[in-house]
């Protein structure tokens, strides 16, 4: 009931949400060569926002670098791509896209978490100063109101008790979570993981498999690449399949994943599942 509403649960309700109507990506015709090695190939997807989009596809189809690409951290050959209308890295005038400084950059490609593999905690770092380096850093809060909000964190992927913990301290399902908490602080509009739960143990999965899922049920954009294949099946409004750079195939779980159209796409699934 209201009355036991706590001032961290309302934070927690303001940091965890989405609001419906944004994060919206949109890349199109994206294609990206590492020298001879074409990595990307053409490739268009929307995310509408609110969507989950799990992102399947073998060893180096380019899942990763489409992700990387979506934020920025690499340059596409050609092709856009946009954050609710907006590109990360250029800003348009006319018909000439304008490169833009680094500080906007930066500013910019905070509308876009990515919680990696294999984490990448600050190790010198508790969990909790994990959580409020960026914000503050970033967003120029103060210690303490970054400090609430980075709790309020920590409880949402239920690791209230571990605040002080440096990582070292803390299971790699932990760690994993402490990453998603610090993706969150930055309030995204969108949130990318790359094969999340790869590193893991698997008794550790199903709990970082439950950050997520809340995360999918509370509205927030998630492209998610993973061989989780049970996971996509059940969280993602779309599958979309990518081999040697290119979407073969996308639709609904239950097609690409039941009665895939593409042979390339039975065979990884015949090789994964
Ligand atoms: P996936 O995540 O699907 O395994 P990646 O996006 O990591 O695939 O890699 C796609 C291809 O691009 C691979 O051939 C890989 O070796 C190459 N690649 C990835 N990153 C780089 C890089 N920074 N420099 C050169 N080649 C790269
Ligand atoms: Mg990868």
């Amino acid at each position: 009931t209201a009355t036991t509403l706590t001032p961290s649960f309302d934070l927690q309700q303001v940091a965890t949400r989405t609001p419906a109507s944004i994060g919206r990506v949109e890349i199109t015709d994206v294609s990206k060569a590492y020298g001879a090695n074409q990595v990307l190939r053409d490739v268009s997807l929307t995310v509408e926002p609110g969507q989950v989009v799990a992102l399947i596809g073998p060893s180096g189809s380019g899942k990763s670098t489409l992700l990387r690409t979506i934020n920025h951290l690499e340059t596409v050959d050609r092709g856009s791509i946009t954050v609710d209308g907006r590109y990360i890295g250029y800003e348009r005038k006319g018909d000439v896209l304008h490169e833009l400084r680094e500080a906007e950059i930066l500013r910019r490609r905070t509308q876009v978490g990515l919680v990696f593999q294999n984490f990448n905690l600050f190790p010198h770092l508790t969990a909790i100063e994990n959580v409020i380096e960026a914000p503050i850093a970033l967003r120029r809060q103060s210690r303490a109101e970054a400090r609430s909000l980075a709790e309020a964190l920590l409880a949402r992927v239920g690791l209230a008790d571990k605040a002080g913990h440096y990582p070292r301290q803390l299971s790699g399902g932990q760690q994993q979570r402490v990453a998603i908490a610090r993706a969150l602080a930055l309030s995204p509009k969108v949130l990318l993981f790359d094969e999340p739960t790869s590193a893991l143990d698997p008794e550790l999965v199903g709990e970082v498999l439950d950050v997520i899922r809340g995360l999918a049920r509370d509205g927030t954009t998630l492209i998610i690449v993973t061989h989780e294949i049970g996971f996509a099946r059940e969280v993602a409004d779309r599958v979309v399949f990518l081999d040697h750079g290119e979407i073969l195939e996308q639709g609904p779980p239950g097609q690409v994943l039941h009665r895939p159209r593409h042979p390339r796409t039975r065979d990884f699934l015949a090789k994964v599942l």
